[in-house]
């Protein structure tokens, strides 16, 4: 194999930036084909939320975020770590601090001053971008087609993405391309339906349920939601879309429940709402006994007229009402589209890798980012995988050339 393979990259995102870096750092030489007109256009977006890089939490716990895929992914993320992401990061003029959350971030909360520092990084290391320039398919002899034209490269990485947001590039069309390997993509970080009453949604969209527990199939997480038109998202909601997604596909709505003041006991809100009424209407009780929010207290009224308990609600019985600002069931009916979702799960499936995450039936293939199916909460998980599997893709793909020719099948991409 020549000492300096030839490598392309599909995907300017932050997975095939980062495997661009890796191969480039490693003596490749190295191109980056993008369909859009400007690499990174959801990293900018993240960019805007403050760009949350990575988690500050214990490996393990952070590993097991990624639920079915963590057995996968945990060599991957174990080789290229937080603390790898976080010394890059630097590495680039961008110091990072750590929130009270642990969610790690730039000082500068966003992307913009990094990707100009790392683009001009790729330069400097004679990787070339080549925008306006798509994956369209795979030729009869496998070779890599962007245009219609086969690549000309010792091998490809592919880092496509996944489906959501799709206007910044991300459209997931190639899916057909992968046949039985493609795990269809659904959202996920998502908001869901809820057949809010008219008075309610009247009320309440747009408001923040801020200081929340929401629970769903025996896990809880503390946080914030809003309230919608269609229903109900936010970081709470979006931390639990994965099972609640699952219970939907299986049970046609998943019932979720929100706990208003987690910080009470159930006890603390009944004692405190058998107060004397004193001829307050009922939200003016909740206010002052628990201190609930306008929203929440029109959550409590919507859920309690559509339950037993609103008549002896009504009629000052603290129990019920307590029970409902601890446990205000949710029926949510499905997940918003894709196209509004903050990531995507589906994708490439696991089973269709080797462990350099090489495509087993298209050799010198690789595939990194959010294109493979695996997902994972908001918190810096979303990027911290897209790096690693970029890191890993490229040191698959060098690998693999390093051993092509001495023995193993055709490169399926070839020189042209
Ligand atoms: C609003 C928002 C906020 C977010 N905030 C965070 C956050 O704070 N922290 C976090 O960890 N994650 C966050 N994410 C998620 C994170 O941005 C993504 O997981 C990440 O960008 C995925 O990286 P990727 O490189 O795999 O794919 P992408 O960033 O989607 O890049 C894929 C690239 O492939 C190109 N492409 C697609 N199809 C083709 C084709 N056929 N031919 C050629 N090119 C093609 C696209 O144009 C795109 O440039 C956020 C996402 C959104 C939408």
């Amino acid at each position: 194999m020549n000492a300096s393979p030839s490598i392309a990259v599909i995907g300017a995102g932050p997975a095939g930036l980062m495997a661009a870096e890796t191969l480039a750092a490693a003596g490749a030489r190295v191109t980056i084909h993008d369909r859009m007109a400007s690499p990174a256009r959801k990293f900018l977006l993240a960019g805007r939320g403050g760009l949350n890089l990575t988690h500050s939490e214990p490996l393990d716990a952070f590993i097991a975020r990624y639920r079915e895929s963590a057995p996968r992914l945990a060599p991957i993320i174990r080789a290229f770590p937080p603390a790898a992401l976080i010394a890059w990061a630097e590495g680039l003029g961008q110091p990072v601090f750590t929130g009270s959350s642990g969610r790690v971030f730039p000082r500068a909360m966003k992307a913009s001053l990094l990707l100009r520092a790392w683009l001009a990084r790729l330069a400097g290391l004679g990787v070339t971008l080549h925008p306006r320039q798509s994956l369209t398919g795979f030729a009869a002899g496998g070779a890599v087609l962007l245009d219609g034209q086969p690549v000309a490269a010792d091998a490809v990485i592919l880092a496509l993405g996944g489906a959501s947001w799709p206007r910044l590039g991300s459209d997931g069309a190639w899916a057909g391309l992968f046949g039985d390997a493609m795990r269809p993509f659904v959202p996920s970080n998502c908001g869901f339906t809820v057949a809010w009453s008219a008075p309610f949604r009247a009320r309440a969209a747009g408001q923040p349920l801020k200081r929340i527990a929401l629970s769903h199939g025996g896990e809880t997480v503390r946080g914030e939601a809003m309230v919608t038109e269609a229903g109900i998202e936010g970081g709470a909601v979006y931390a639990l879309s994965a099972p609640m997604r699952a219970a939907i596909a299986r049970d046609g709505h998943a019932t979720a429940s929100l706990d208003l003041r987690p910080d009470l006991t159930l006890a603390d809100c009944t004692t405190r709402l058998a107060a004397p009424r004193r001829g307050n209407s009922l939200s003016n009780h909740l206010r002052r006994t628990l201190g609930l929010s306008p929203v929440a207290i029109a959550l409590v009224q919507e859920a309690s007229r559509a339950s037993a308990p609103t008549q002896k609600a009504h009629a000052g019985v603290s129990e019920p009402l307590a029970g409902l600002v601890k446990a205000c069931p949710l029926r949510l009916d499905a997940p918003f589209p894709i196209a509004r979702a903050i990531s995507s799960a589906g994708g490439v499936a696991w089973a269709a890798l080797d462990e350099r995450l090489m495509l087993r039936d298209r050799p010198g293939v690789f595939c990194a980012g959010e294109m493979l199916d695996w997902e994972a909460p908001t918190g810096g998980y979303l990027l911290q995988a897209c790096f690693a599997t970029g890191v890993a893709a490229a040191l698959g793909a060098l690998d693999w050339v390093a051993h092509a020719g001495a023995g193993a099948s055709a490169p399926i991409a070839r020189r042209g």
